[in-house]
């Protein structure tokens, strides 16, 4: 089978590899859909800069793979040939406080690998995953949908959880990638008024799409646009996803008294005078990171029961031959999401 390496430096190499054997426990995936991930792009395209969680280990990359069951190993249980899935993109001890609670993202054992990172992902003909990360994939969603589920909207979808998104809410979306355009249309689909705020036009007119009720420039006029088109109150909840400063910054100033605010984003940094920002104005202030299974097994329903599709925030498919184009693309900052399709698919 065919599976792609990210080498670092931009480089996209090809391999072949031996088409795995299901063990114990693990299930054979005729892969379908393999998102790209922002973190694709900060960690391991360019230079694999990551430590920790991030590491990348020269395996066959993607983390957002979406496909149908080929084979069962000895052992598996409610998953059977033909089953269409997704797959949690961590694979956790299974024993520590965080993957008891489903939060395999945040197991702490050294047993712990992610899909694309330090164990074979999902830019490959097929994946062998642990039977204890997949979750069946709706018949209502397709496999580009599975795919982005996997991690940018599970991620969004995290974010709104934690900031209790309602239909009494004006919600503020900060960076309007991928995770952003998710946060958007899971806001507008709890019923809440959505503001989106991105520097490219493209993603502007992507978070209209999506369900945003007002798109704006970033930029030195935003936070006045943002308090003029809340009564100069500021908005209830704001979600950074851009991971910038600027972007961090525009949450919390422009974001009303008694707000939540969820910083989503990865990396950079940011410096702010907590006691005007954030003490006096009674904010709450979350950092979340992915989600857990069952919060991934939730969006899976809500969407379906929704009718929403969020292969609508993609904007560029590619096959997996062409996955240096399709990195190339995503890496030029103007696409939506960017997914490869199996030529079969
Ligand atoms: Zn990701
Ligand atoms: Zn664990």
């Amino acid at each position: 089978m065919r599976g792609v390496i990210l080498p670092g430096r931009e480089w996209v190499e090809w391999r072949e590899f031996d088409r795995p054997e299901p063990g114990h426990g693990q299930v054979l995936v005729k892969m379908k859909a393999s998102g790209l991930c922002g973190s694709d792009l900060r960690a391991i395209y360019h230079e694999h800069t990551g430590s920790g969680a991030e590491r990348y280990q020269n395996v066959i990359a993607g983390h957002e793979p979406s496909g149908r069951v080929e084979a069962v190993g000895p052992g598996v249980g409610g998953f059977e040939p033909g089953d269409r899935v997704v797959v949690y993109h961590i694979l956790g001890c299974g024993r520590c406080e965080e993957c008891t609670k489903g939060f395999m993202i945040g197991c702490s054992s050294r047993e712990r690998a992610a899909y694309g990172w330090q164990r074979d992902g999902g830019h490959a003909d097929y994946l062998l995953a642990e039977a204890r990360t997949l979750l069946h994939l709706p018949d209502e969603l397709t496999y580009t949908d599975g795919a982005l589920v996997a991690c940018g909207f599970g991620t969004a979808y995290q974010g709104i959880l934690r900031a209790g998104v309602s239909g009494r809410d004006t919600v503020l979306v900060v960076g309007l990638g991928p995770v952003g355009l998710g946060v958007v249309m899971l806001a507008a689909s709890s019923g809440a008024e959505v503001i989106g705020v991105d520097l490219t036009p493209e993603r502007l007119e992507l978070a209209g799409k999506a369900g945003a009720a007002h798109v704006l420039m970033g930029g030195e006029d935003a936070a006045g646009e943002i308090m003029e088109l809340t009564g100069g109150q500021g908005a209830e909840v704001a979600l950074d996803c851009s991971g910038s400063a600027p972007g961090r910054l525009l949450c919390l100033e422009t974001v009303r008294t008694w707000g939540r605010v969820v910083f989503l984003g990865e990396g950079g940094s940011v410096t702010f005078e907590p006691s005007p920002l954030l003490l006096h104005k009674q904010l709450t202030l979350h950092g979340s990171w992915v989600c857990g299974l069952h919060e991934m097994g939730q969006l899976l329903e809500h969407l379906a029961r929704k009718g929403l599709n969020p292969e609508t925030t993609v904007t560029h498919t590619f096959p997996l031959s062409e996955t240096k184009q399709a990195y190339e693309a995503f890496d030029a900052g103007k696409t939506g999401k960017v997914v490869i399709l199996l030529e079969d698919a």
